[in-house]
């Protein structure tokens, strides 16, 4: 067993269109495993590297099992981080979207108390928190657990890391033991072991460990962006190396139809390839891609199995695959018949992992490059065009153009032979832009603050009974940039400025412009460098490039949040 169809796993109709919501197309490996043990009732120990989509193994199952009509705590998941815990509450509730009356509550520190009873009062289903906190609730009482019947442990390698074992232990030995258990870790050791020793009823080791596969032929190249400019990233990547055909994957369904909307939005030829078109639909999108008339195909890894067409010059990953095979099957597509081709990573936060995996298993090296700037692109276009007139002037027989510029000389005595060239470059080339759609990465200016950081300006403050953390809140709330990249932010009277990571700031703006903080509808631009509370020094004007920063290590200027 490796990978399957939904279809087969005799799900409910409304996990299935949870499933189809996510936009996923068939299991991962562990997910084909994992999935039927737990639905046959076994304790499970499941071990599969990060980024393997071990959250929708115990997700999936979890709903099926859940009794709606019980109004008490069935599941317990536990995890070592609030972040993680925030995740895996959303996706189980986009997978759990269809399933009426489901309530899935995320608990964790540093979240006001009160707002958690609350909602416990009113019944929860499914409880995913960090164990220092649903122990805290544990024995306040404000959380009973007589009704358990499924513990997860999820990612335990971190949980016993971070010093949780006592906290497992505790809430593992006080919940009823007539409970399915199961554990999920990227890594094992003897503690792990041990735990599931203690815990766990004739636990089934469900394990996927990746082939070593080689790959070659293919120079692999990565670039680090934040999934909100992930798009424009990609318009300059295929900017400024123009491969012929490529072929751009994405995890996805939903991903395919997002990034194919957006790339013709911007006049690219691109088409899309995905599980729900029908035969008919899928070989025109085929016939356009083989004509060369579709220059870029864009397709989920189960879509694009049995294709084989010549000449793909480039493979982009959009996303980071789920499961090694299909990265090298990916990247398997380009640079056949004797020629190099070329695969592109896009990658953020945990996709690193994922990443260092597959160098691992592949034992071959993925460089790191910046995305190219807008000058970058026009450097390797105007390249390009004037190499094309060297090879002109070299293939000779330019008798009548030469007449026709003599011609044009003497008449013409304002001007020069090297101002018609110009001239002529002008109207070939274009005034200078790149191609459409991706001026909207800006290049931002300087506006005072320190290296690597853009402050932009909000028209709310103080008047409207906003303060820091409001903007804080709203701005990590809603753009998903981590509250800990937000450098200074200041609140004044009518207006509020903040400052953020360079290669952030786009996707702030896109997002928060129009947007609102506690009711108020806000406007959000650059700041220029005069502007503010405290007045700044200009420094002198400088262009800087969106990826050259690395927000990781920009110190913070805010004392607290
Ligand atoms: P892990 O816990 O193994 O590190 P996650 O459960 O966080 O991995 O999954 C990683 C990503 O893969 C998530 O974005 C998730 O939505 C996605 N994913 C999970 N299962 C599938 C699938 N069957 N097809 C496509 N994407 C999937
Ligand atoms: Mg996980």
């Amino acid at each position: 067993m490796d990978i399957l169809n939904f279809d087969v796993l005799d799900l409910s109709a409304e996990t299935l269109k949870g499933i189809e919501e996510m936009g996923f197309e068939e299991t991962t490996p562990i997910q084909a495993i994992s999935i039927p043990a737990i639905l046959q009732g076994r304790d499970i120990i499941g071990q599969a590297q990060t980024g393997t989509g071990k959250t929708a193994a115990f997700g999936i199952p979890l709903l099926e099992k859940i009794d709606l009509r019980k109004r008490s705590v069935q599941a317990i998941v536990l995890c070592p981080t609030r972040e993680l815990a925030i995740q895996v509450a959303e996706e189980i509730n986009t997978l759990g979207k269809f399933h009426q009356g489901l309530s899935v509550l995320p608990v964790y520190g540093g979240q006001p108390i009160e707002r958690q009873f609350k909602a416990l009062r009113q019944g929860v289903h499914i409880i995913i928190g960090t164990p220092g906190r649903i122990m805290d609730h544990m024995s306040r009482k404000t959380l009973k657990l007589d009704q358990l019947a499924f513990a997860v442990l999820d990612e335990a390698d971190e949980m016993l890391d971070m010093g949780f074992r006592e906290d497992i232990e505790h809430i593992l030995g006080t919940t009823p033991v007539k409970r399915q258990t199961i554990l999920f870790s990227a890594t094992m050791s003897p503690v792990i072991m041990r735990l599931a020793e203690k815990y766990l009823n004739d636990p089934m080791i469900a394990k996927v460990s990746p082939k070593v596969l080689t790959v070659h032929g293919t120079e692999q190249i990565f670039f680090e962006v934040h999934r909100g400019n992930r798009l424009e990233a990609l318009c300059r990547v295929v900017d400024y190396y123009n491969p012929k055909l490529s072929i751009v994957f994405s995890n996805t369904k939903r991903g395919v139809d997002q990034i194919v909307r957006h790339l013709q939005a911007r006049g690219y030829l691109a088409d899309g390839l995905h599980g729900d078109l029908n035969q008919s639909q899928r070989d025109r999108v085929m016939a356009g891609f083989r004509s060369g008339n579709t220059e870029i195909l864009v397709a989920t890894d189960v879509a694009a199995r049995g294709i084989d067409v010549e000449g793909i010059e480039a493979v982009f990953n959009y996303d980071v695959p789920n499961d090694l095979e299909y990265y090298v099957h990916r990247i398997g597509r380009t640079g056949r018949a004797g020629k190099t081709g070329r695969a592109f990573t896009f990658v953020s936060g945990k996709e690193m992992y994922k990443l260092r995996d597959i160098q691992r298993f592949t034992k071959s090296k993925i460089s790191q490059q910046r995305v190219p700037s807008i000058g970058d692109v026009e450097q390797a276009r105007s390249d390009k065009f004037l190499g094309l007139v060297k090879e002109t002037i070299a293939a000779g027989g330019l008798e009548k153009q030469l007449r026709l510029v003599e011609e044009f000389i003497d008449r013409e005595e304002e001007s020069s032979s090297l101002e018609l060239s110009a001239a002529l470059l002008k109207m070939l080339m274009g005034p200078g832009e790149t191609s459409p759609g991706t001026e909207h990465i800006k290049d931002f200016d300087d506006s005072g603050t320190q290296t690597g950081m853009v402050r932009l300006a909000i028209n709310t403050g103080q008047a409207d009974d906003i303060a820091i953390k409001d903007v804080v809140g709203a701005i990590a709330g809603e753009t998903g940039l981590p509250g800990r990249l937000i450098g200074k932010v200041e609140v004044g009277k009518h207006s509020s400025f903040v400052e953020v990571p360079q290669e952030y700031a786009n996707n702030v703006i896109q997002v928060m412009d129009g947007n609102q903080i506690r009711g108020k509808r806000i406007t959000v631009k650059q700041a220029g460098s005069e502007q503010g509370l405290t007045p700044r020094k200009r420094k002198p004007s400088r262009n800087v490039n969106l990826e050259k920063s690395r927000p990781g290590r920009v110190k913070r200027s805010r004392k607290s949040g």
